[in-house]
């Protein structure tokens, strides 16, 4: 590996509080319970700043702050609502060199992703969606498609920011108002977006943000004032979510977990398919709901293709999150991380070979090195529960059809990729695969006009595209 001089992103660019109230409203006002969380730096486990814990009374407030800013908001056309969110798209863009540092100090993710793809993508949305604004009419809902109210929205702490943006944004855009519920240990990102929110000045109550652990979620999600649940998250909490939901008319979309297969036949380009397969599962630590954690390799190259994989492993640079360097980041907490480690302790008493390559750990903070598992049987826990890290479980196949079988064998159901010189496979195989995205010779390829969602236990509903706007009209 090349001796690199470190190269960090200066943090002067954030200028993080102290302590953070709730954003309700347009104000920003004090939590009525007296419960504070601390967020910290999990590649240092520092303190950033301490945030108030939302009690139900708070969610309420907030609750009835966008009730109220519905009525005027859904009245404007969709031409003066897109006016505010290009606005907003402006602003992210202009401030992303500090919603990036922010969002990795806060995520414990390189900053080169944070920079180079949650930042672009979380403004691409907006940009998107603003577009969308006066042209509900012609999306395929009616002539005159109608906004459902206030949505409850409820997300997870891998990609903080880009998913407050795939929920927010296509709700604007539709005429909802919102009250969104960011993770317990990434918070930071939606914060500043509140105050984003204020720089362009939106109206007051159109987007509320309620700090908080599971209980302000399920307050949310609960709440007879909310018309529409999104969640993104774990499928255990989804599973939840959708019982307490039923039967009460509130329209739901739930984005959970999965464990994709990464699929590469022998006639592929096996250089690019294994910056794919790396791309696929070490990208963002792995804390990915489409991650590519179950690679499939046709026996012939399997041989060829882990060597390469184990070549390039090697190269990757773990650490400083702030360093532009740094291709692998902190795990976000220390649950998650016990969470890996219990998973990849299993892999090895099930029987599977374990390999990392060599790979000096910081001394502090929450750390997990690439990880390759071969020997896999698809009776592994390894090999059917999301790990949610840099942990890849490797099969064989022999024909597509076992691919197909192999790939469709699990209860998930959100992405897969296919690496293959041959369209005419590409095709036969994405008609086969149950799963709500699948990637041809790419992986983790993301873009504001293209759904995205899930088949069996990884959910239902599609974000993205023309197809999310569906989850936001009374359609
Ligand atoms: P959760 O599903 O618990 O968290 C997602 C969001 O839901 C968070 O904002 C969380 O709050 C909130 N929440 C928790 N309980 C409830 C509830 N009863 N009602 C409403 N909202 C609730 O995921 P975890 O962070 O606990 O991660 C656990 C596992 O889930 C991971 O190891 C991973 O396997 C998977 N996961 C999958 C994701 C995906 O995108 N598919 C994303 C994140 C996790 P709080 O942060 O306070 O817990």
């Amino acid at each position: 590996m090349f001796e690199y001089a470190p190269a960090p992103e200066s943090r002067e660019i954030v200028d993080i509080k102290p302590s953070y109230g709730l954003f309700i409203g347009g104000e920003w006002v004090d939590s009525q319970g007296d419960t504070h969380h601390k967020t910290i730096n999990p590649a240092s486990e520092e303190v950033l700043a301490e945030v108030a814990w939302a009690t139900e009374a708070d969610v309420d407030r907030a609750v009835q702050a966008a009730r109220t800013a519905f009525t005027t908001w859904s009245a404007l056309p969709g031409s003066e609502r897109a006016k505010y969110i290009f606005r907003i798209a402006r602003i992210i863009q202009e401030r992303s060199r500090e919603l990036a540092v922010l969002e990795t100090l806060d995520n414990g993710k390189p900053i080169r992703e944070s920079r180079d793809v949650d930042l672009p993508l979380v403004a691409a949305h907006f940009f998107y969606y603003a577009g969308w604004a006066d042209k509900l009419g012609y999306a395929g809902y009616g002539a005159d498609p109608r906004p459902l109210g206030v949505a409850g929205q409820v997300i997870p702490w891998n990609f903080p920011l880009l998913m407050l943006a795939w929920k927010i944004a296509p709700a604007l855009a539709c005429g909802n108002t919102v009250v969104l519920k960011p993770a317990e240990t990434t918070p930071l990102t939606a914060l500043a977006f509140a105050d984003i929110c204020r720089q362009a000045d939106l109206p007051p109550g159109v987007v509320n943000i309620v700090t908080g652990a599971g209980e302000t979620g399920a307050a949310l999600v609960n709440h007879p004032g909310v018309d529409k649940v999104a969640f993104t998250g774990s499928t255990e909490v989804g599973r939840m979510i959708a019982r307490s939901v039923a039967g009460t008319g509130k329209k739901l979309t739930l984005e959970l977990g999965g464990k994709a297969a990464n699929i590469v036949f022998e006639d592929a380009a096996l250089d690019q398919a294994v910056e794919g397969i790396v791309n696929g599962i070490f990208f963002n630590q792995g804390h990915v709901c489409c991650a590519g954690s179950r690679l499939l390799v046709q026996e012939s190259v399997a041989d060829e293709v882990l060597d390469a994989l184990k070549r390039r492993l090697s190269t990757l640079r773990l650490g400083d999150p702030m360093d532009k360097n740094t291709d692998i980041g902190a795990i976000n907490s220390a649950a998650q991380l016990a969470k890996i480690r219990e998973l990849a302790e299993a892999g090895v008493n099930e029987g599977a070979e374990r390999w990392s390559p060599a790979c000096p750990i910081p001394e502090r903070g929450f750390w997990f090195p690439p990880t390759v598992f071969t020997g896999v049987a698809q009776s592994h826990r390894i090999a059917r529960e999301e790990i949610f890290g840099p942990v890849l479980s490797v099969l064989t196949f022999r024909t597509p059809a076992e691919a197909v079988e192999k790939a469709n064998n699990t209860p998930y159901g959100l992405s897969a990729g296919i690496w293959t010189e041959k369209g005419s496979r590409i095709l036969w195989m994405a008609d086969r695969l149950r799963a709500g995205v699948v990637w041809a010779n790419t992986f983790n390829r993301f873009d504001p006009t293209s759904p995205f969602g899930g088949y069996k236990e990884s959910g239902y509903g599609r974000e993205g595209g023309r197809h999310g706007l569906e989850a936001y009209l009374a359609v």
